[in-house]
């Protein structure tokens, strides 16, 4: 099912602990990091050696570790990355809806991406949302003594969807599993909110209760549609979207959304 944002307001899940999964490129931030870094090339061009390393391997992962290679080599130095990247544009209303749930006590918030963690926790430091989430899921990265960036896969899995290094999928199922088994914490309803193609495998494994806040003009939204419209029998090939698809253009619908919810919650209370 595909609603907007404003038909699916109502108080029946405002009693409910949610869990918000983020995905972090074209969705916290309105750019994808990883091109963004580009900029500090040499000429902002990436060496064909580069290109043609990536057409043998197909890693994302590892050709990001020759662009960050590259950099060193070329002289950026560590705080000439750090100050960049800290300037990359949020997606509009996207700050405030983290800075509203951060306040929220019934919502929590992880972050899976297939950026990297130095760039996420140092962009998301930077504008002072170090409290508005709980964990992030991404390739670990790390500057060496030297200044240079080092990365790696985030997990092994055994996924065919998705690339080699993270399936958000997994991520979300082990999450849900610790939380159950230690704190423990049921969510009763997990909201995904995302862009891209890699977050249509976690759009699969959500249950009617959930939530899919799929961005507007983006693959997800594509392959949503497609899974939804054009193959509507699928099989095993193709399991069925059985979570609700909210589109959004930007975070203040998603802000609206969740202010909704618990202006319900207080009205039931009163
Ligand atoms: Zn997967």
């Amino acid at each position: 099912m595909i609603v907007s944002c404003e038909t699916i307001f109502g108080g029946e899940m405002a009693t409910r602990k949610m869990l918000f999964v983020f995905d972090f490129d074209q969705t916290i931030i309105n750019c994808n990091i990883d091109v963004w870094i580009r900029r500090l090339l040499p000429n902002g061009k990436v060496p064909k050696q580069i290109k043609d390393r990536y057409k043998e391997h197909d890693s994302w992962t590892q050709y990001m570790a020759d662009i960050f290679s590259h950099l060193h080599s070329s002289g950026i130095h560590k705080s000439e990355i750090l100050d960049s990247i800290a300037e990359v544009p949020f997606t509009p209303g996207m700050v405030e809806l983290l800075k509203y749930q951060q306040t929220a006590p019934s919502i929590d918030t992880i972050i899976a991406s297939d950026a990297n963690s130095l760039f996420i926790s140092h962009i998301l430091e930077s504008a002072d949302l170090q409290g508005a989430y709980q964990e992030i899921f991404s390739n670990p990265a790390e500057f060496d003594e030297a200044g240079c960036i080092g990365i790696n896969h985030y997990h092994k899995h055994e996924c065919q969807r998705c690339p080699v290094n993270l399936c958000k999928a997994t991520v979300l199922k082990a999450y849900l599993q610790k939380k159950s088994q230690i704190d423990p914490v049921v969510y009763d309803t997990v909201a995904f909110v995302g862009d891209g193609t890699n977050d249509f495998c976690p759009c699969l494994s959500l249950g009617e209760n959930d939530l899919i806040f799929a961005r507007k003009g983006y693959r997800l939204m594509e392959e949503i549609e497609q899974c939804m419209s054009v193959r509507p029998d699928c099989t095993a090939n193709c399991k069925r979207i059985k979570a609700t698809v909210i589109p959004w253009d930007d975070a203040f619908q998603i802000l609206h959304y969740v202010q909704e919810i618990y202006s319900s919650k207080t009205d039931k209370a009163n």
